[in-house]
């Protein structure tokens, strides 16, 4: 998905529109894999704003399978790709000074992946839940809490809780 720029970052007004499509079926974060669920064509838009000068816009839609945070059931998220940023020629990037690196731009080419792959990992959400209040999974049967109680003994008893409760129901033997 290399797309080369060459006549946008050499022609003054030049315009061009590319719409692709991401070709990944998942997308690795971590150790973590995501099924990507269903996407748009990613739409790029480039227009010269001057000398060796590229503007972007970016626009990309998908959904992904991410697990939640609590009960591991599968949450389709999704994340939107909406960017206008300026690209850097090879020779503007050696004269920057911040040298806010560009991975995804080799030379005058633009490798999109990359740049999907980039931008999915800003706007992937860091905590995922099914339910604002999930319940989770039984930590001893892993039975599903939002599915009602599973009968474990989960409860971890106060010492001193344990005691009154003797004391209470000694007394009602009498
Ligand atoms: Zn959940
Ligand atoms: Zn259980």
């Amino acid at each position: 998905m290399l797309i080369n720029l060459t006549d946008v970052f050499t022609s003054e007004g030049k315009e061009r529109v590319e719409s692709l499509l991401y070709e990944p079926e998942s997308f690795s974060y971590g150790s973590a894999r995501y099924k990507i669920h269903e996407k748009s064509p990613l739409t790029l838009h480039f227009s010269n704003i001057g000398k060796e000068r590229v503007l972007m816009e970016a626009e990309m839609r998908m959904v992904l399978d991410i697990p939640c945070d609590r009960c591991l059931k599968i949450v389709k998220e999704p994340v939107e790709i909406h960017v206008a940023q300026e690209l850097f020629s090879p020779e503007a990037a050696g004269q920057r000074e911040d040298q806010d690196e560009q991975e995804f731009m080799h030379g005058y080419e633009l490798d999109a992946e990359e740049f999907v792959n980039g931008e999915i990992i800003i706007n992937i959400p860091v905590k995922v839940l099914c339910r604002p209040d999930c319940k989770g999974i039984c930590k001893q049967c892993g039975h599903d809490l939002n599915e009602g109680e599973c009968g474990c003994d989960t409860f971890v008893p106060d010492p001193r809780m344990a005691a009154i409760k003797d004391i209470f129901n000694g007394n009602k033997e009498v």
